[in-house]
């Protein structure tokens, strides 16, 4: 039997070759870090939870016109996706104070943004990720102009998209990074979303209750992360088949 092709191997996930030109396969580890890779565990049954609830977000985003890699999921733990060139920037949506926002502006977290806040971070974990500006990203040439207003356009649509789907299961999408990348089509390129949307990249807060239901369960040591991850999936009616039934989504009165 032939080896795959490792690509690339990240904290959470690892890319392998995919079978056809411009196609990756994107596996899923249950990989857990945290505070650049100081924390780190490994959660049974996250990777599979953060493939299916990735394709269920990217799907969507596919299907009210927000382009994603996403092609198709191919078994529990990987997905089929196509290769983009990634853009060196993690872009960060937030639209409640939190975690490095509240602590660099001194603002309360669950303080309610006047509008959604865009941030910028430099992908670099020597250097920890910093907050970079527009003028950093097109001096040093990581991206141009019309890539940033694209890539904010974008980002806003997820937003949008995410915060309406989270509302009605009774969450609050509080912030969340992704990271976006260019494919060429002939002589013209197109940013899409790129990597992952699970709750390892957002900030989920229970409406009543304001409970944490994202990465920061592990961060802080609040409890069990998989059990919040599923949560999440199981509102959404995103778990795999119980018995022969469907979970359907449970929507919040
Ligand atoms: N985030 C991420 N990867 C990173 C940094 C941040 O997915 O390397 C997400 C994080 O989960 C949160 C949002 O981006 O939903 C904003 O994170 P923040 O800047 O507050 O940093 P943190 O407090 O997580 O260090």
């Amino acid at each position: 039997m032939a080896r795959r092709r490792m690509v690339y191997e990240g904290k959470a996930k690892i890319l392998y070759e995919g079978p056809e030109p411009d196609t990756l396969i994107q596996y899923f580890k249950d990989d857990a870090t945290a505070f650049n890779a100081e924390k780190r565990d490994v959660i049974e049954g996250k990777g599979v939870l953060n493939n299916r609830l990735s394709e269920y977000f990217m799907t969507g985003l596919n299907g009210i016109g927000v382009p994603t890699h996403f092609i198709k999921r191919v078994n529990m733990r990987e997905q089929l996706i196509r290769a983009v060139e990634i853009i060196p920037l993690e872009v960060v949506v937030r639209n409640v104070a939190a975690g490095s926002m509240s602590k660099r502006l001194g603002i309360d977290e669950g303080t309610a943004l006047p509008r959604p806040i865009i941030e910028f971070y430099y992908k670099d974990d020597a250097l920890g990720d910093p907050l970079v500006t527009e003028e950093h990203i097109i001096a040093f040439n990581w991206a141009t102009q019309q890539d940033i207003d694209d890539m904010i356009a974008l980002a806003l649509r997820v937003n949008d998209y995410m915060s309406g789907l989270m509302y009605g299961v009774g969450i609050k999408l509080v912030d969340f990074k992704i990271e976006i990348g260019r494919i060429f089509e002939g002589d013209y390129q197109r940013l899409i979303v790129a990597d992952e949307i699970s709750p390892d990249s957002c900030r989920l807060w229970d409406i009543e209750s304001g409970k944490k239901l994202d990465k920061d369960v592990f961060r802080q040591d609040l409890g069990s992360l998989a059990d919040a991850y599923t949560e999440v999936a199981k509102r959404l009616g995103v778990m795999p088949r119980v018995g022969n039934v469907a979970t359907g989504p449970k929507l919040v009165n």
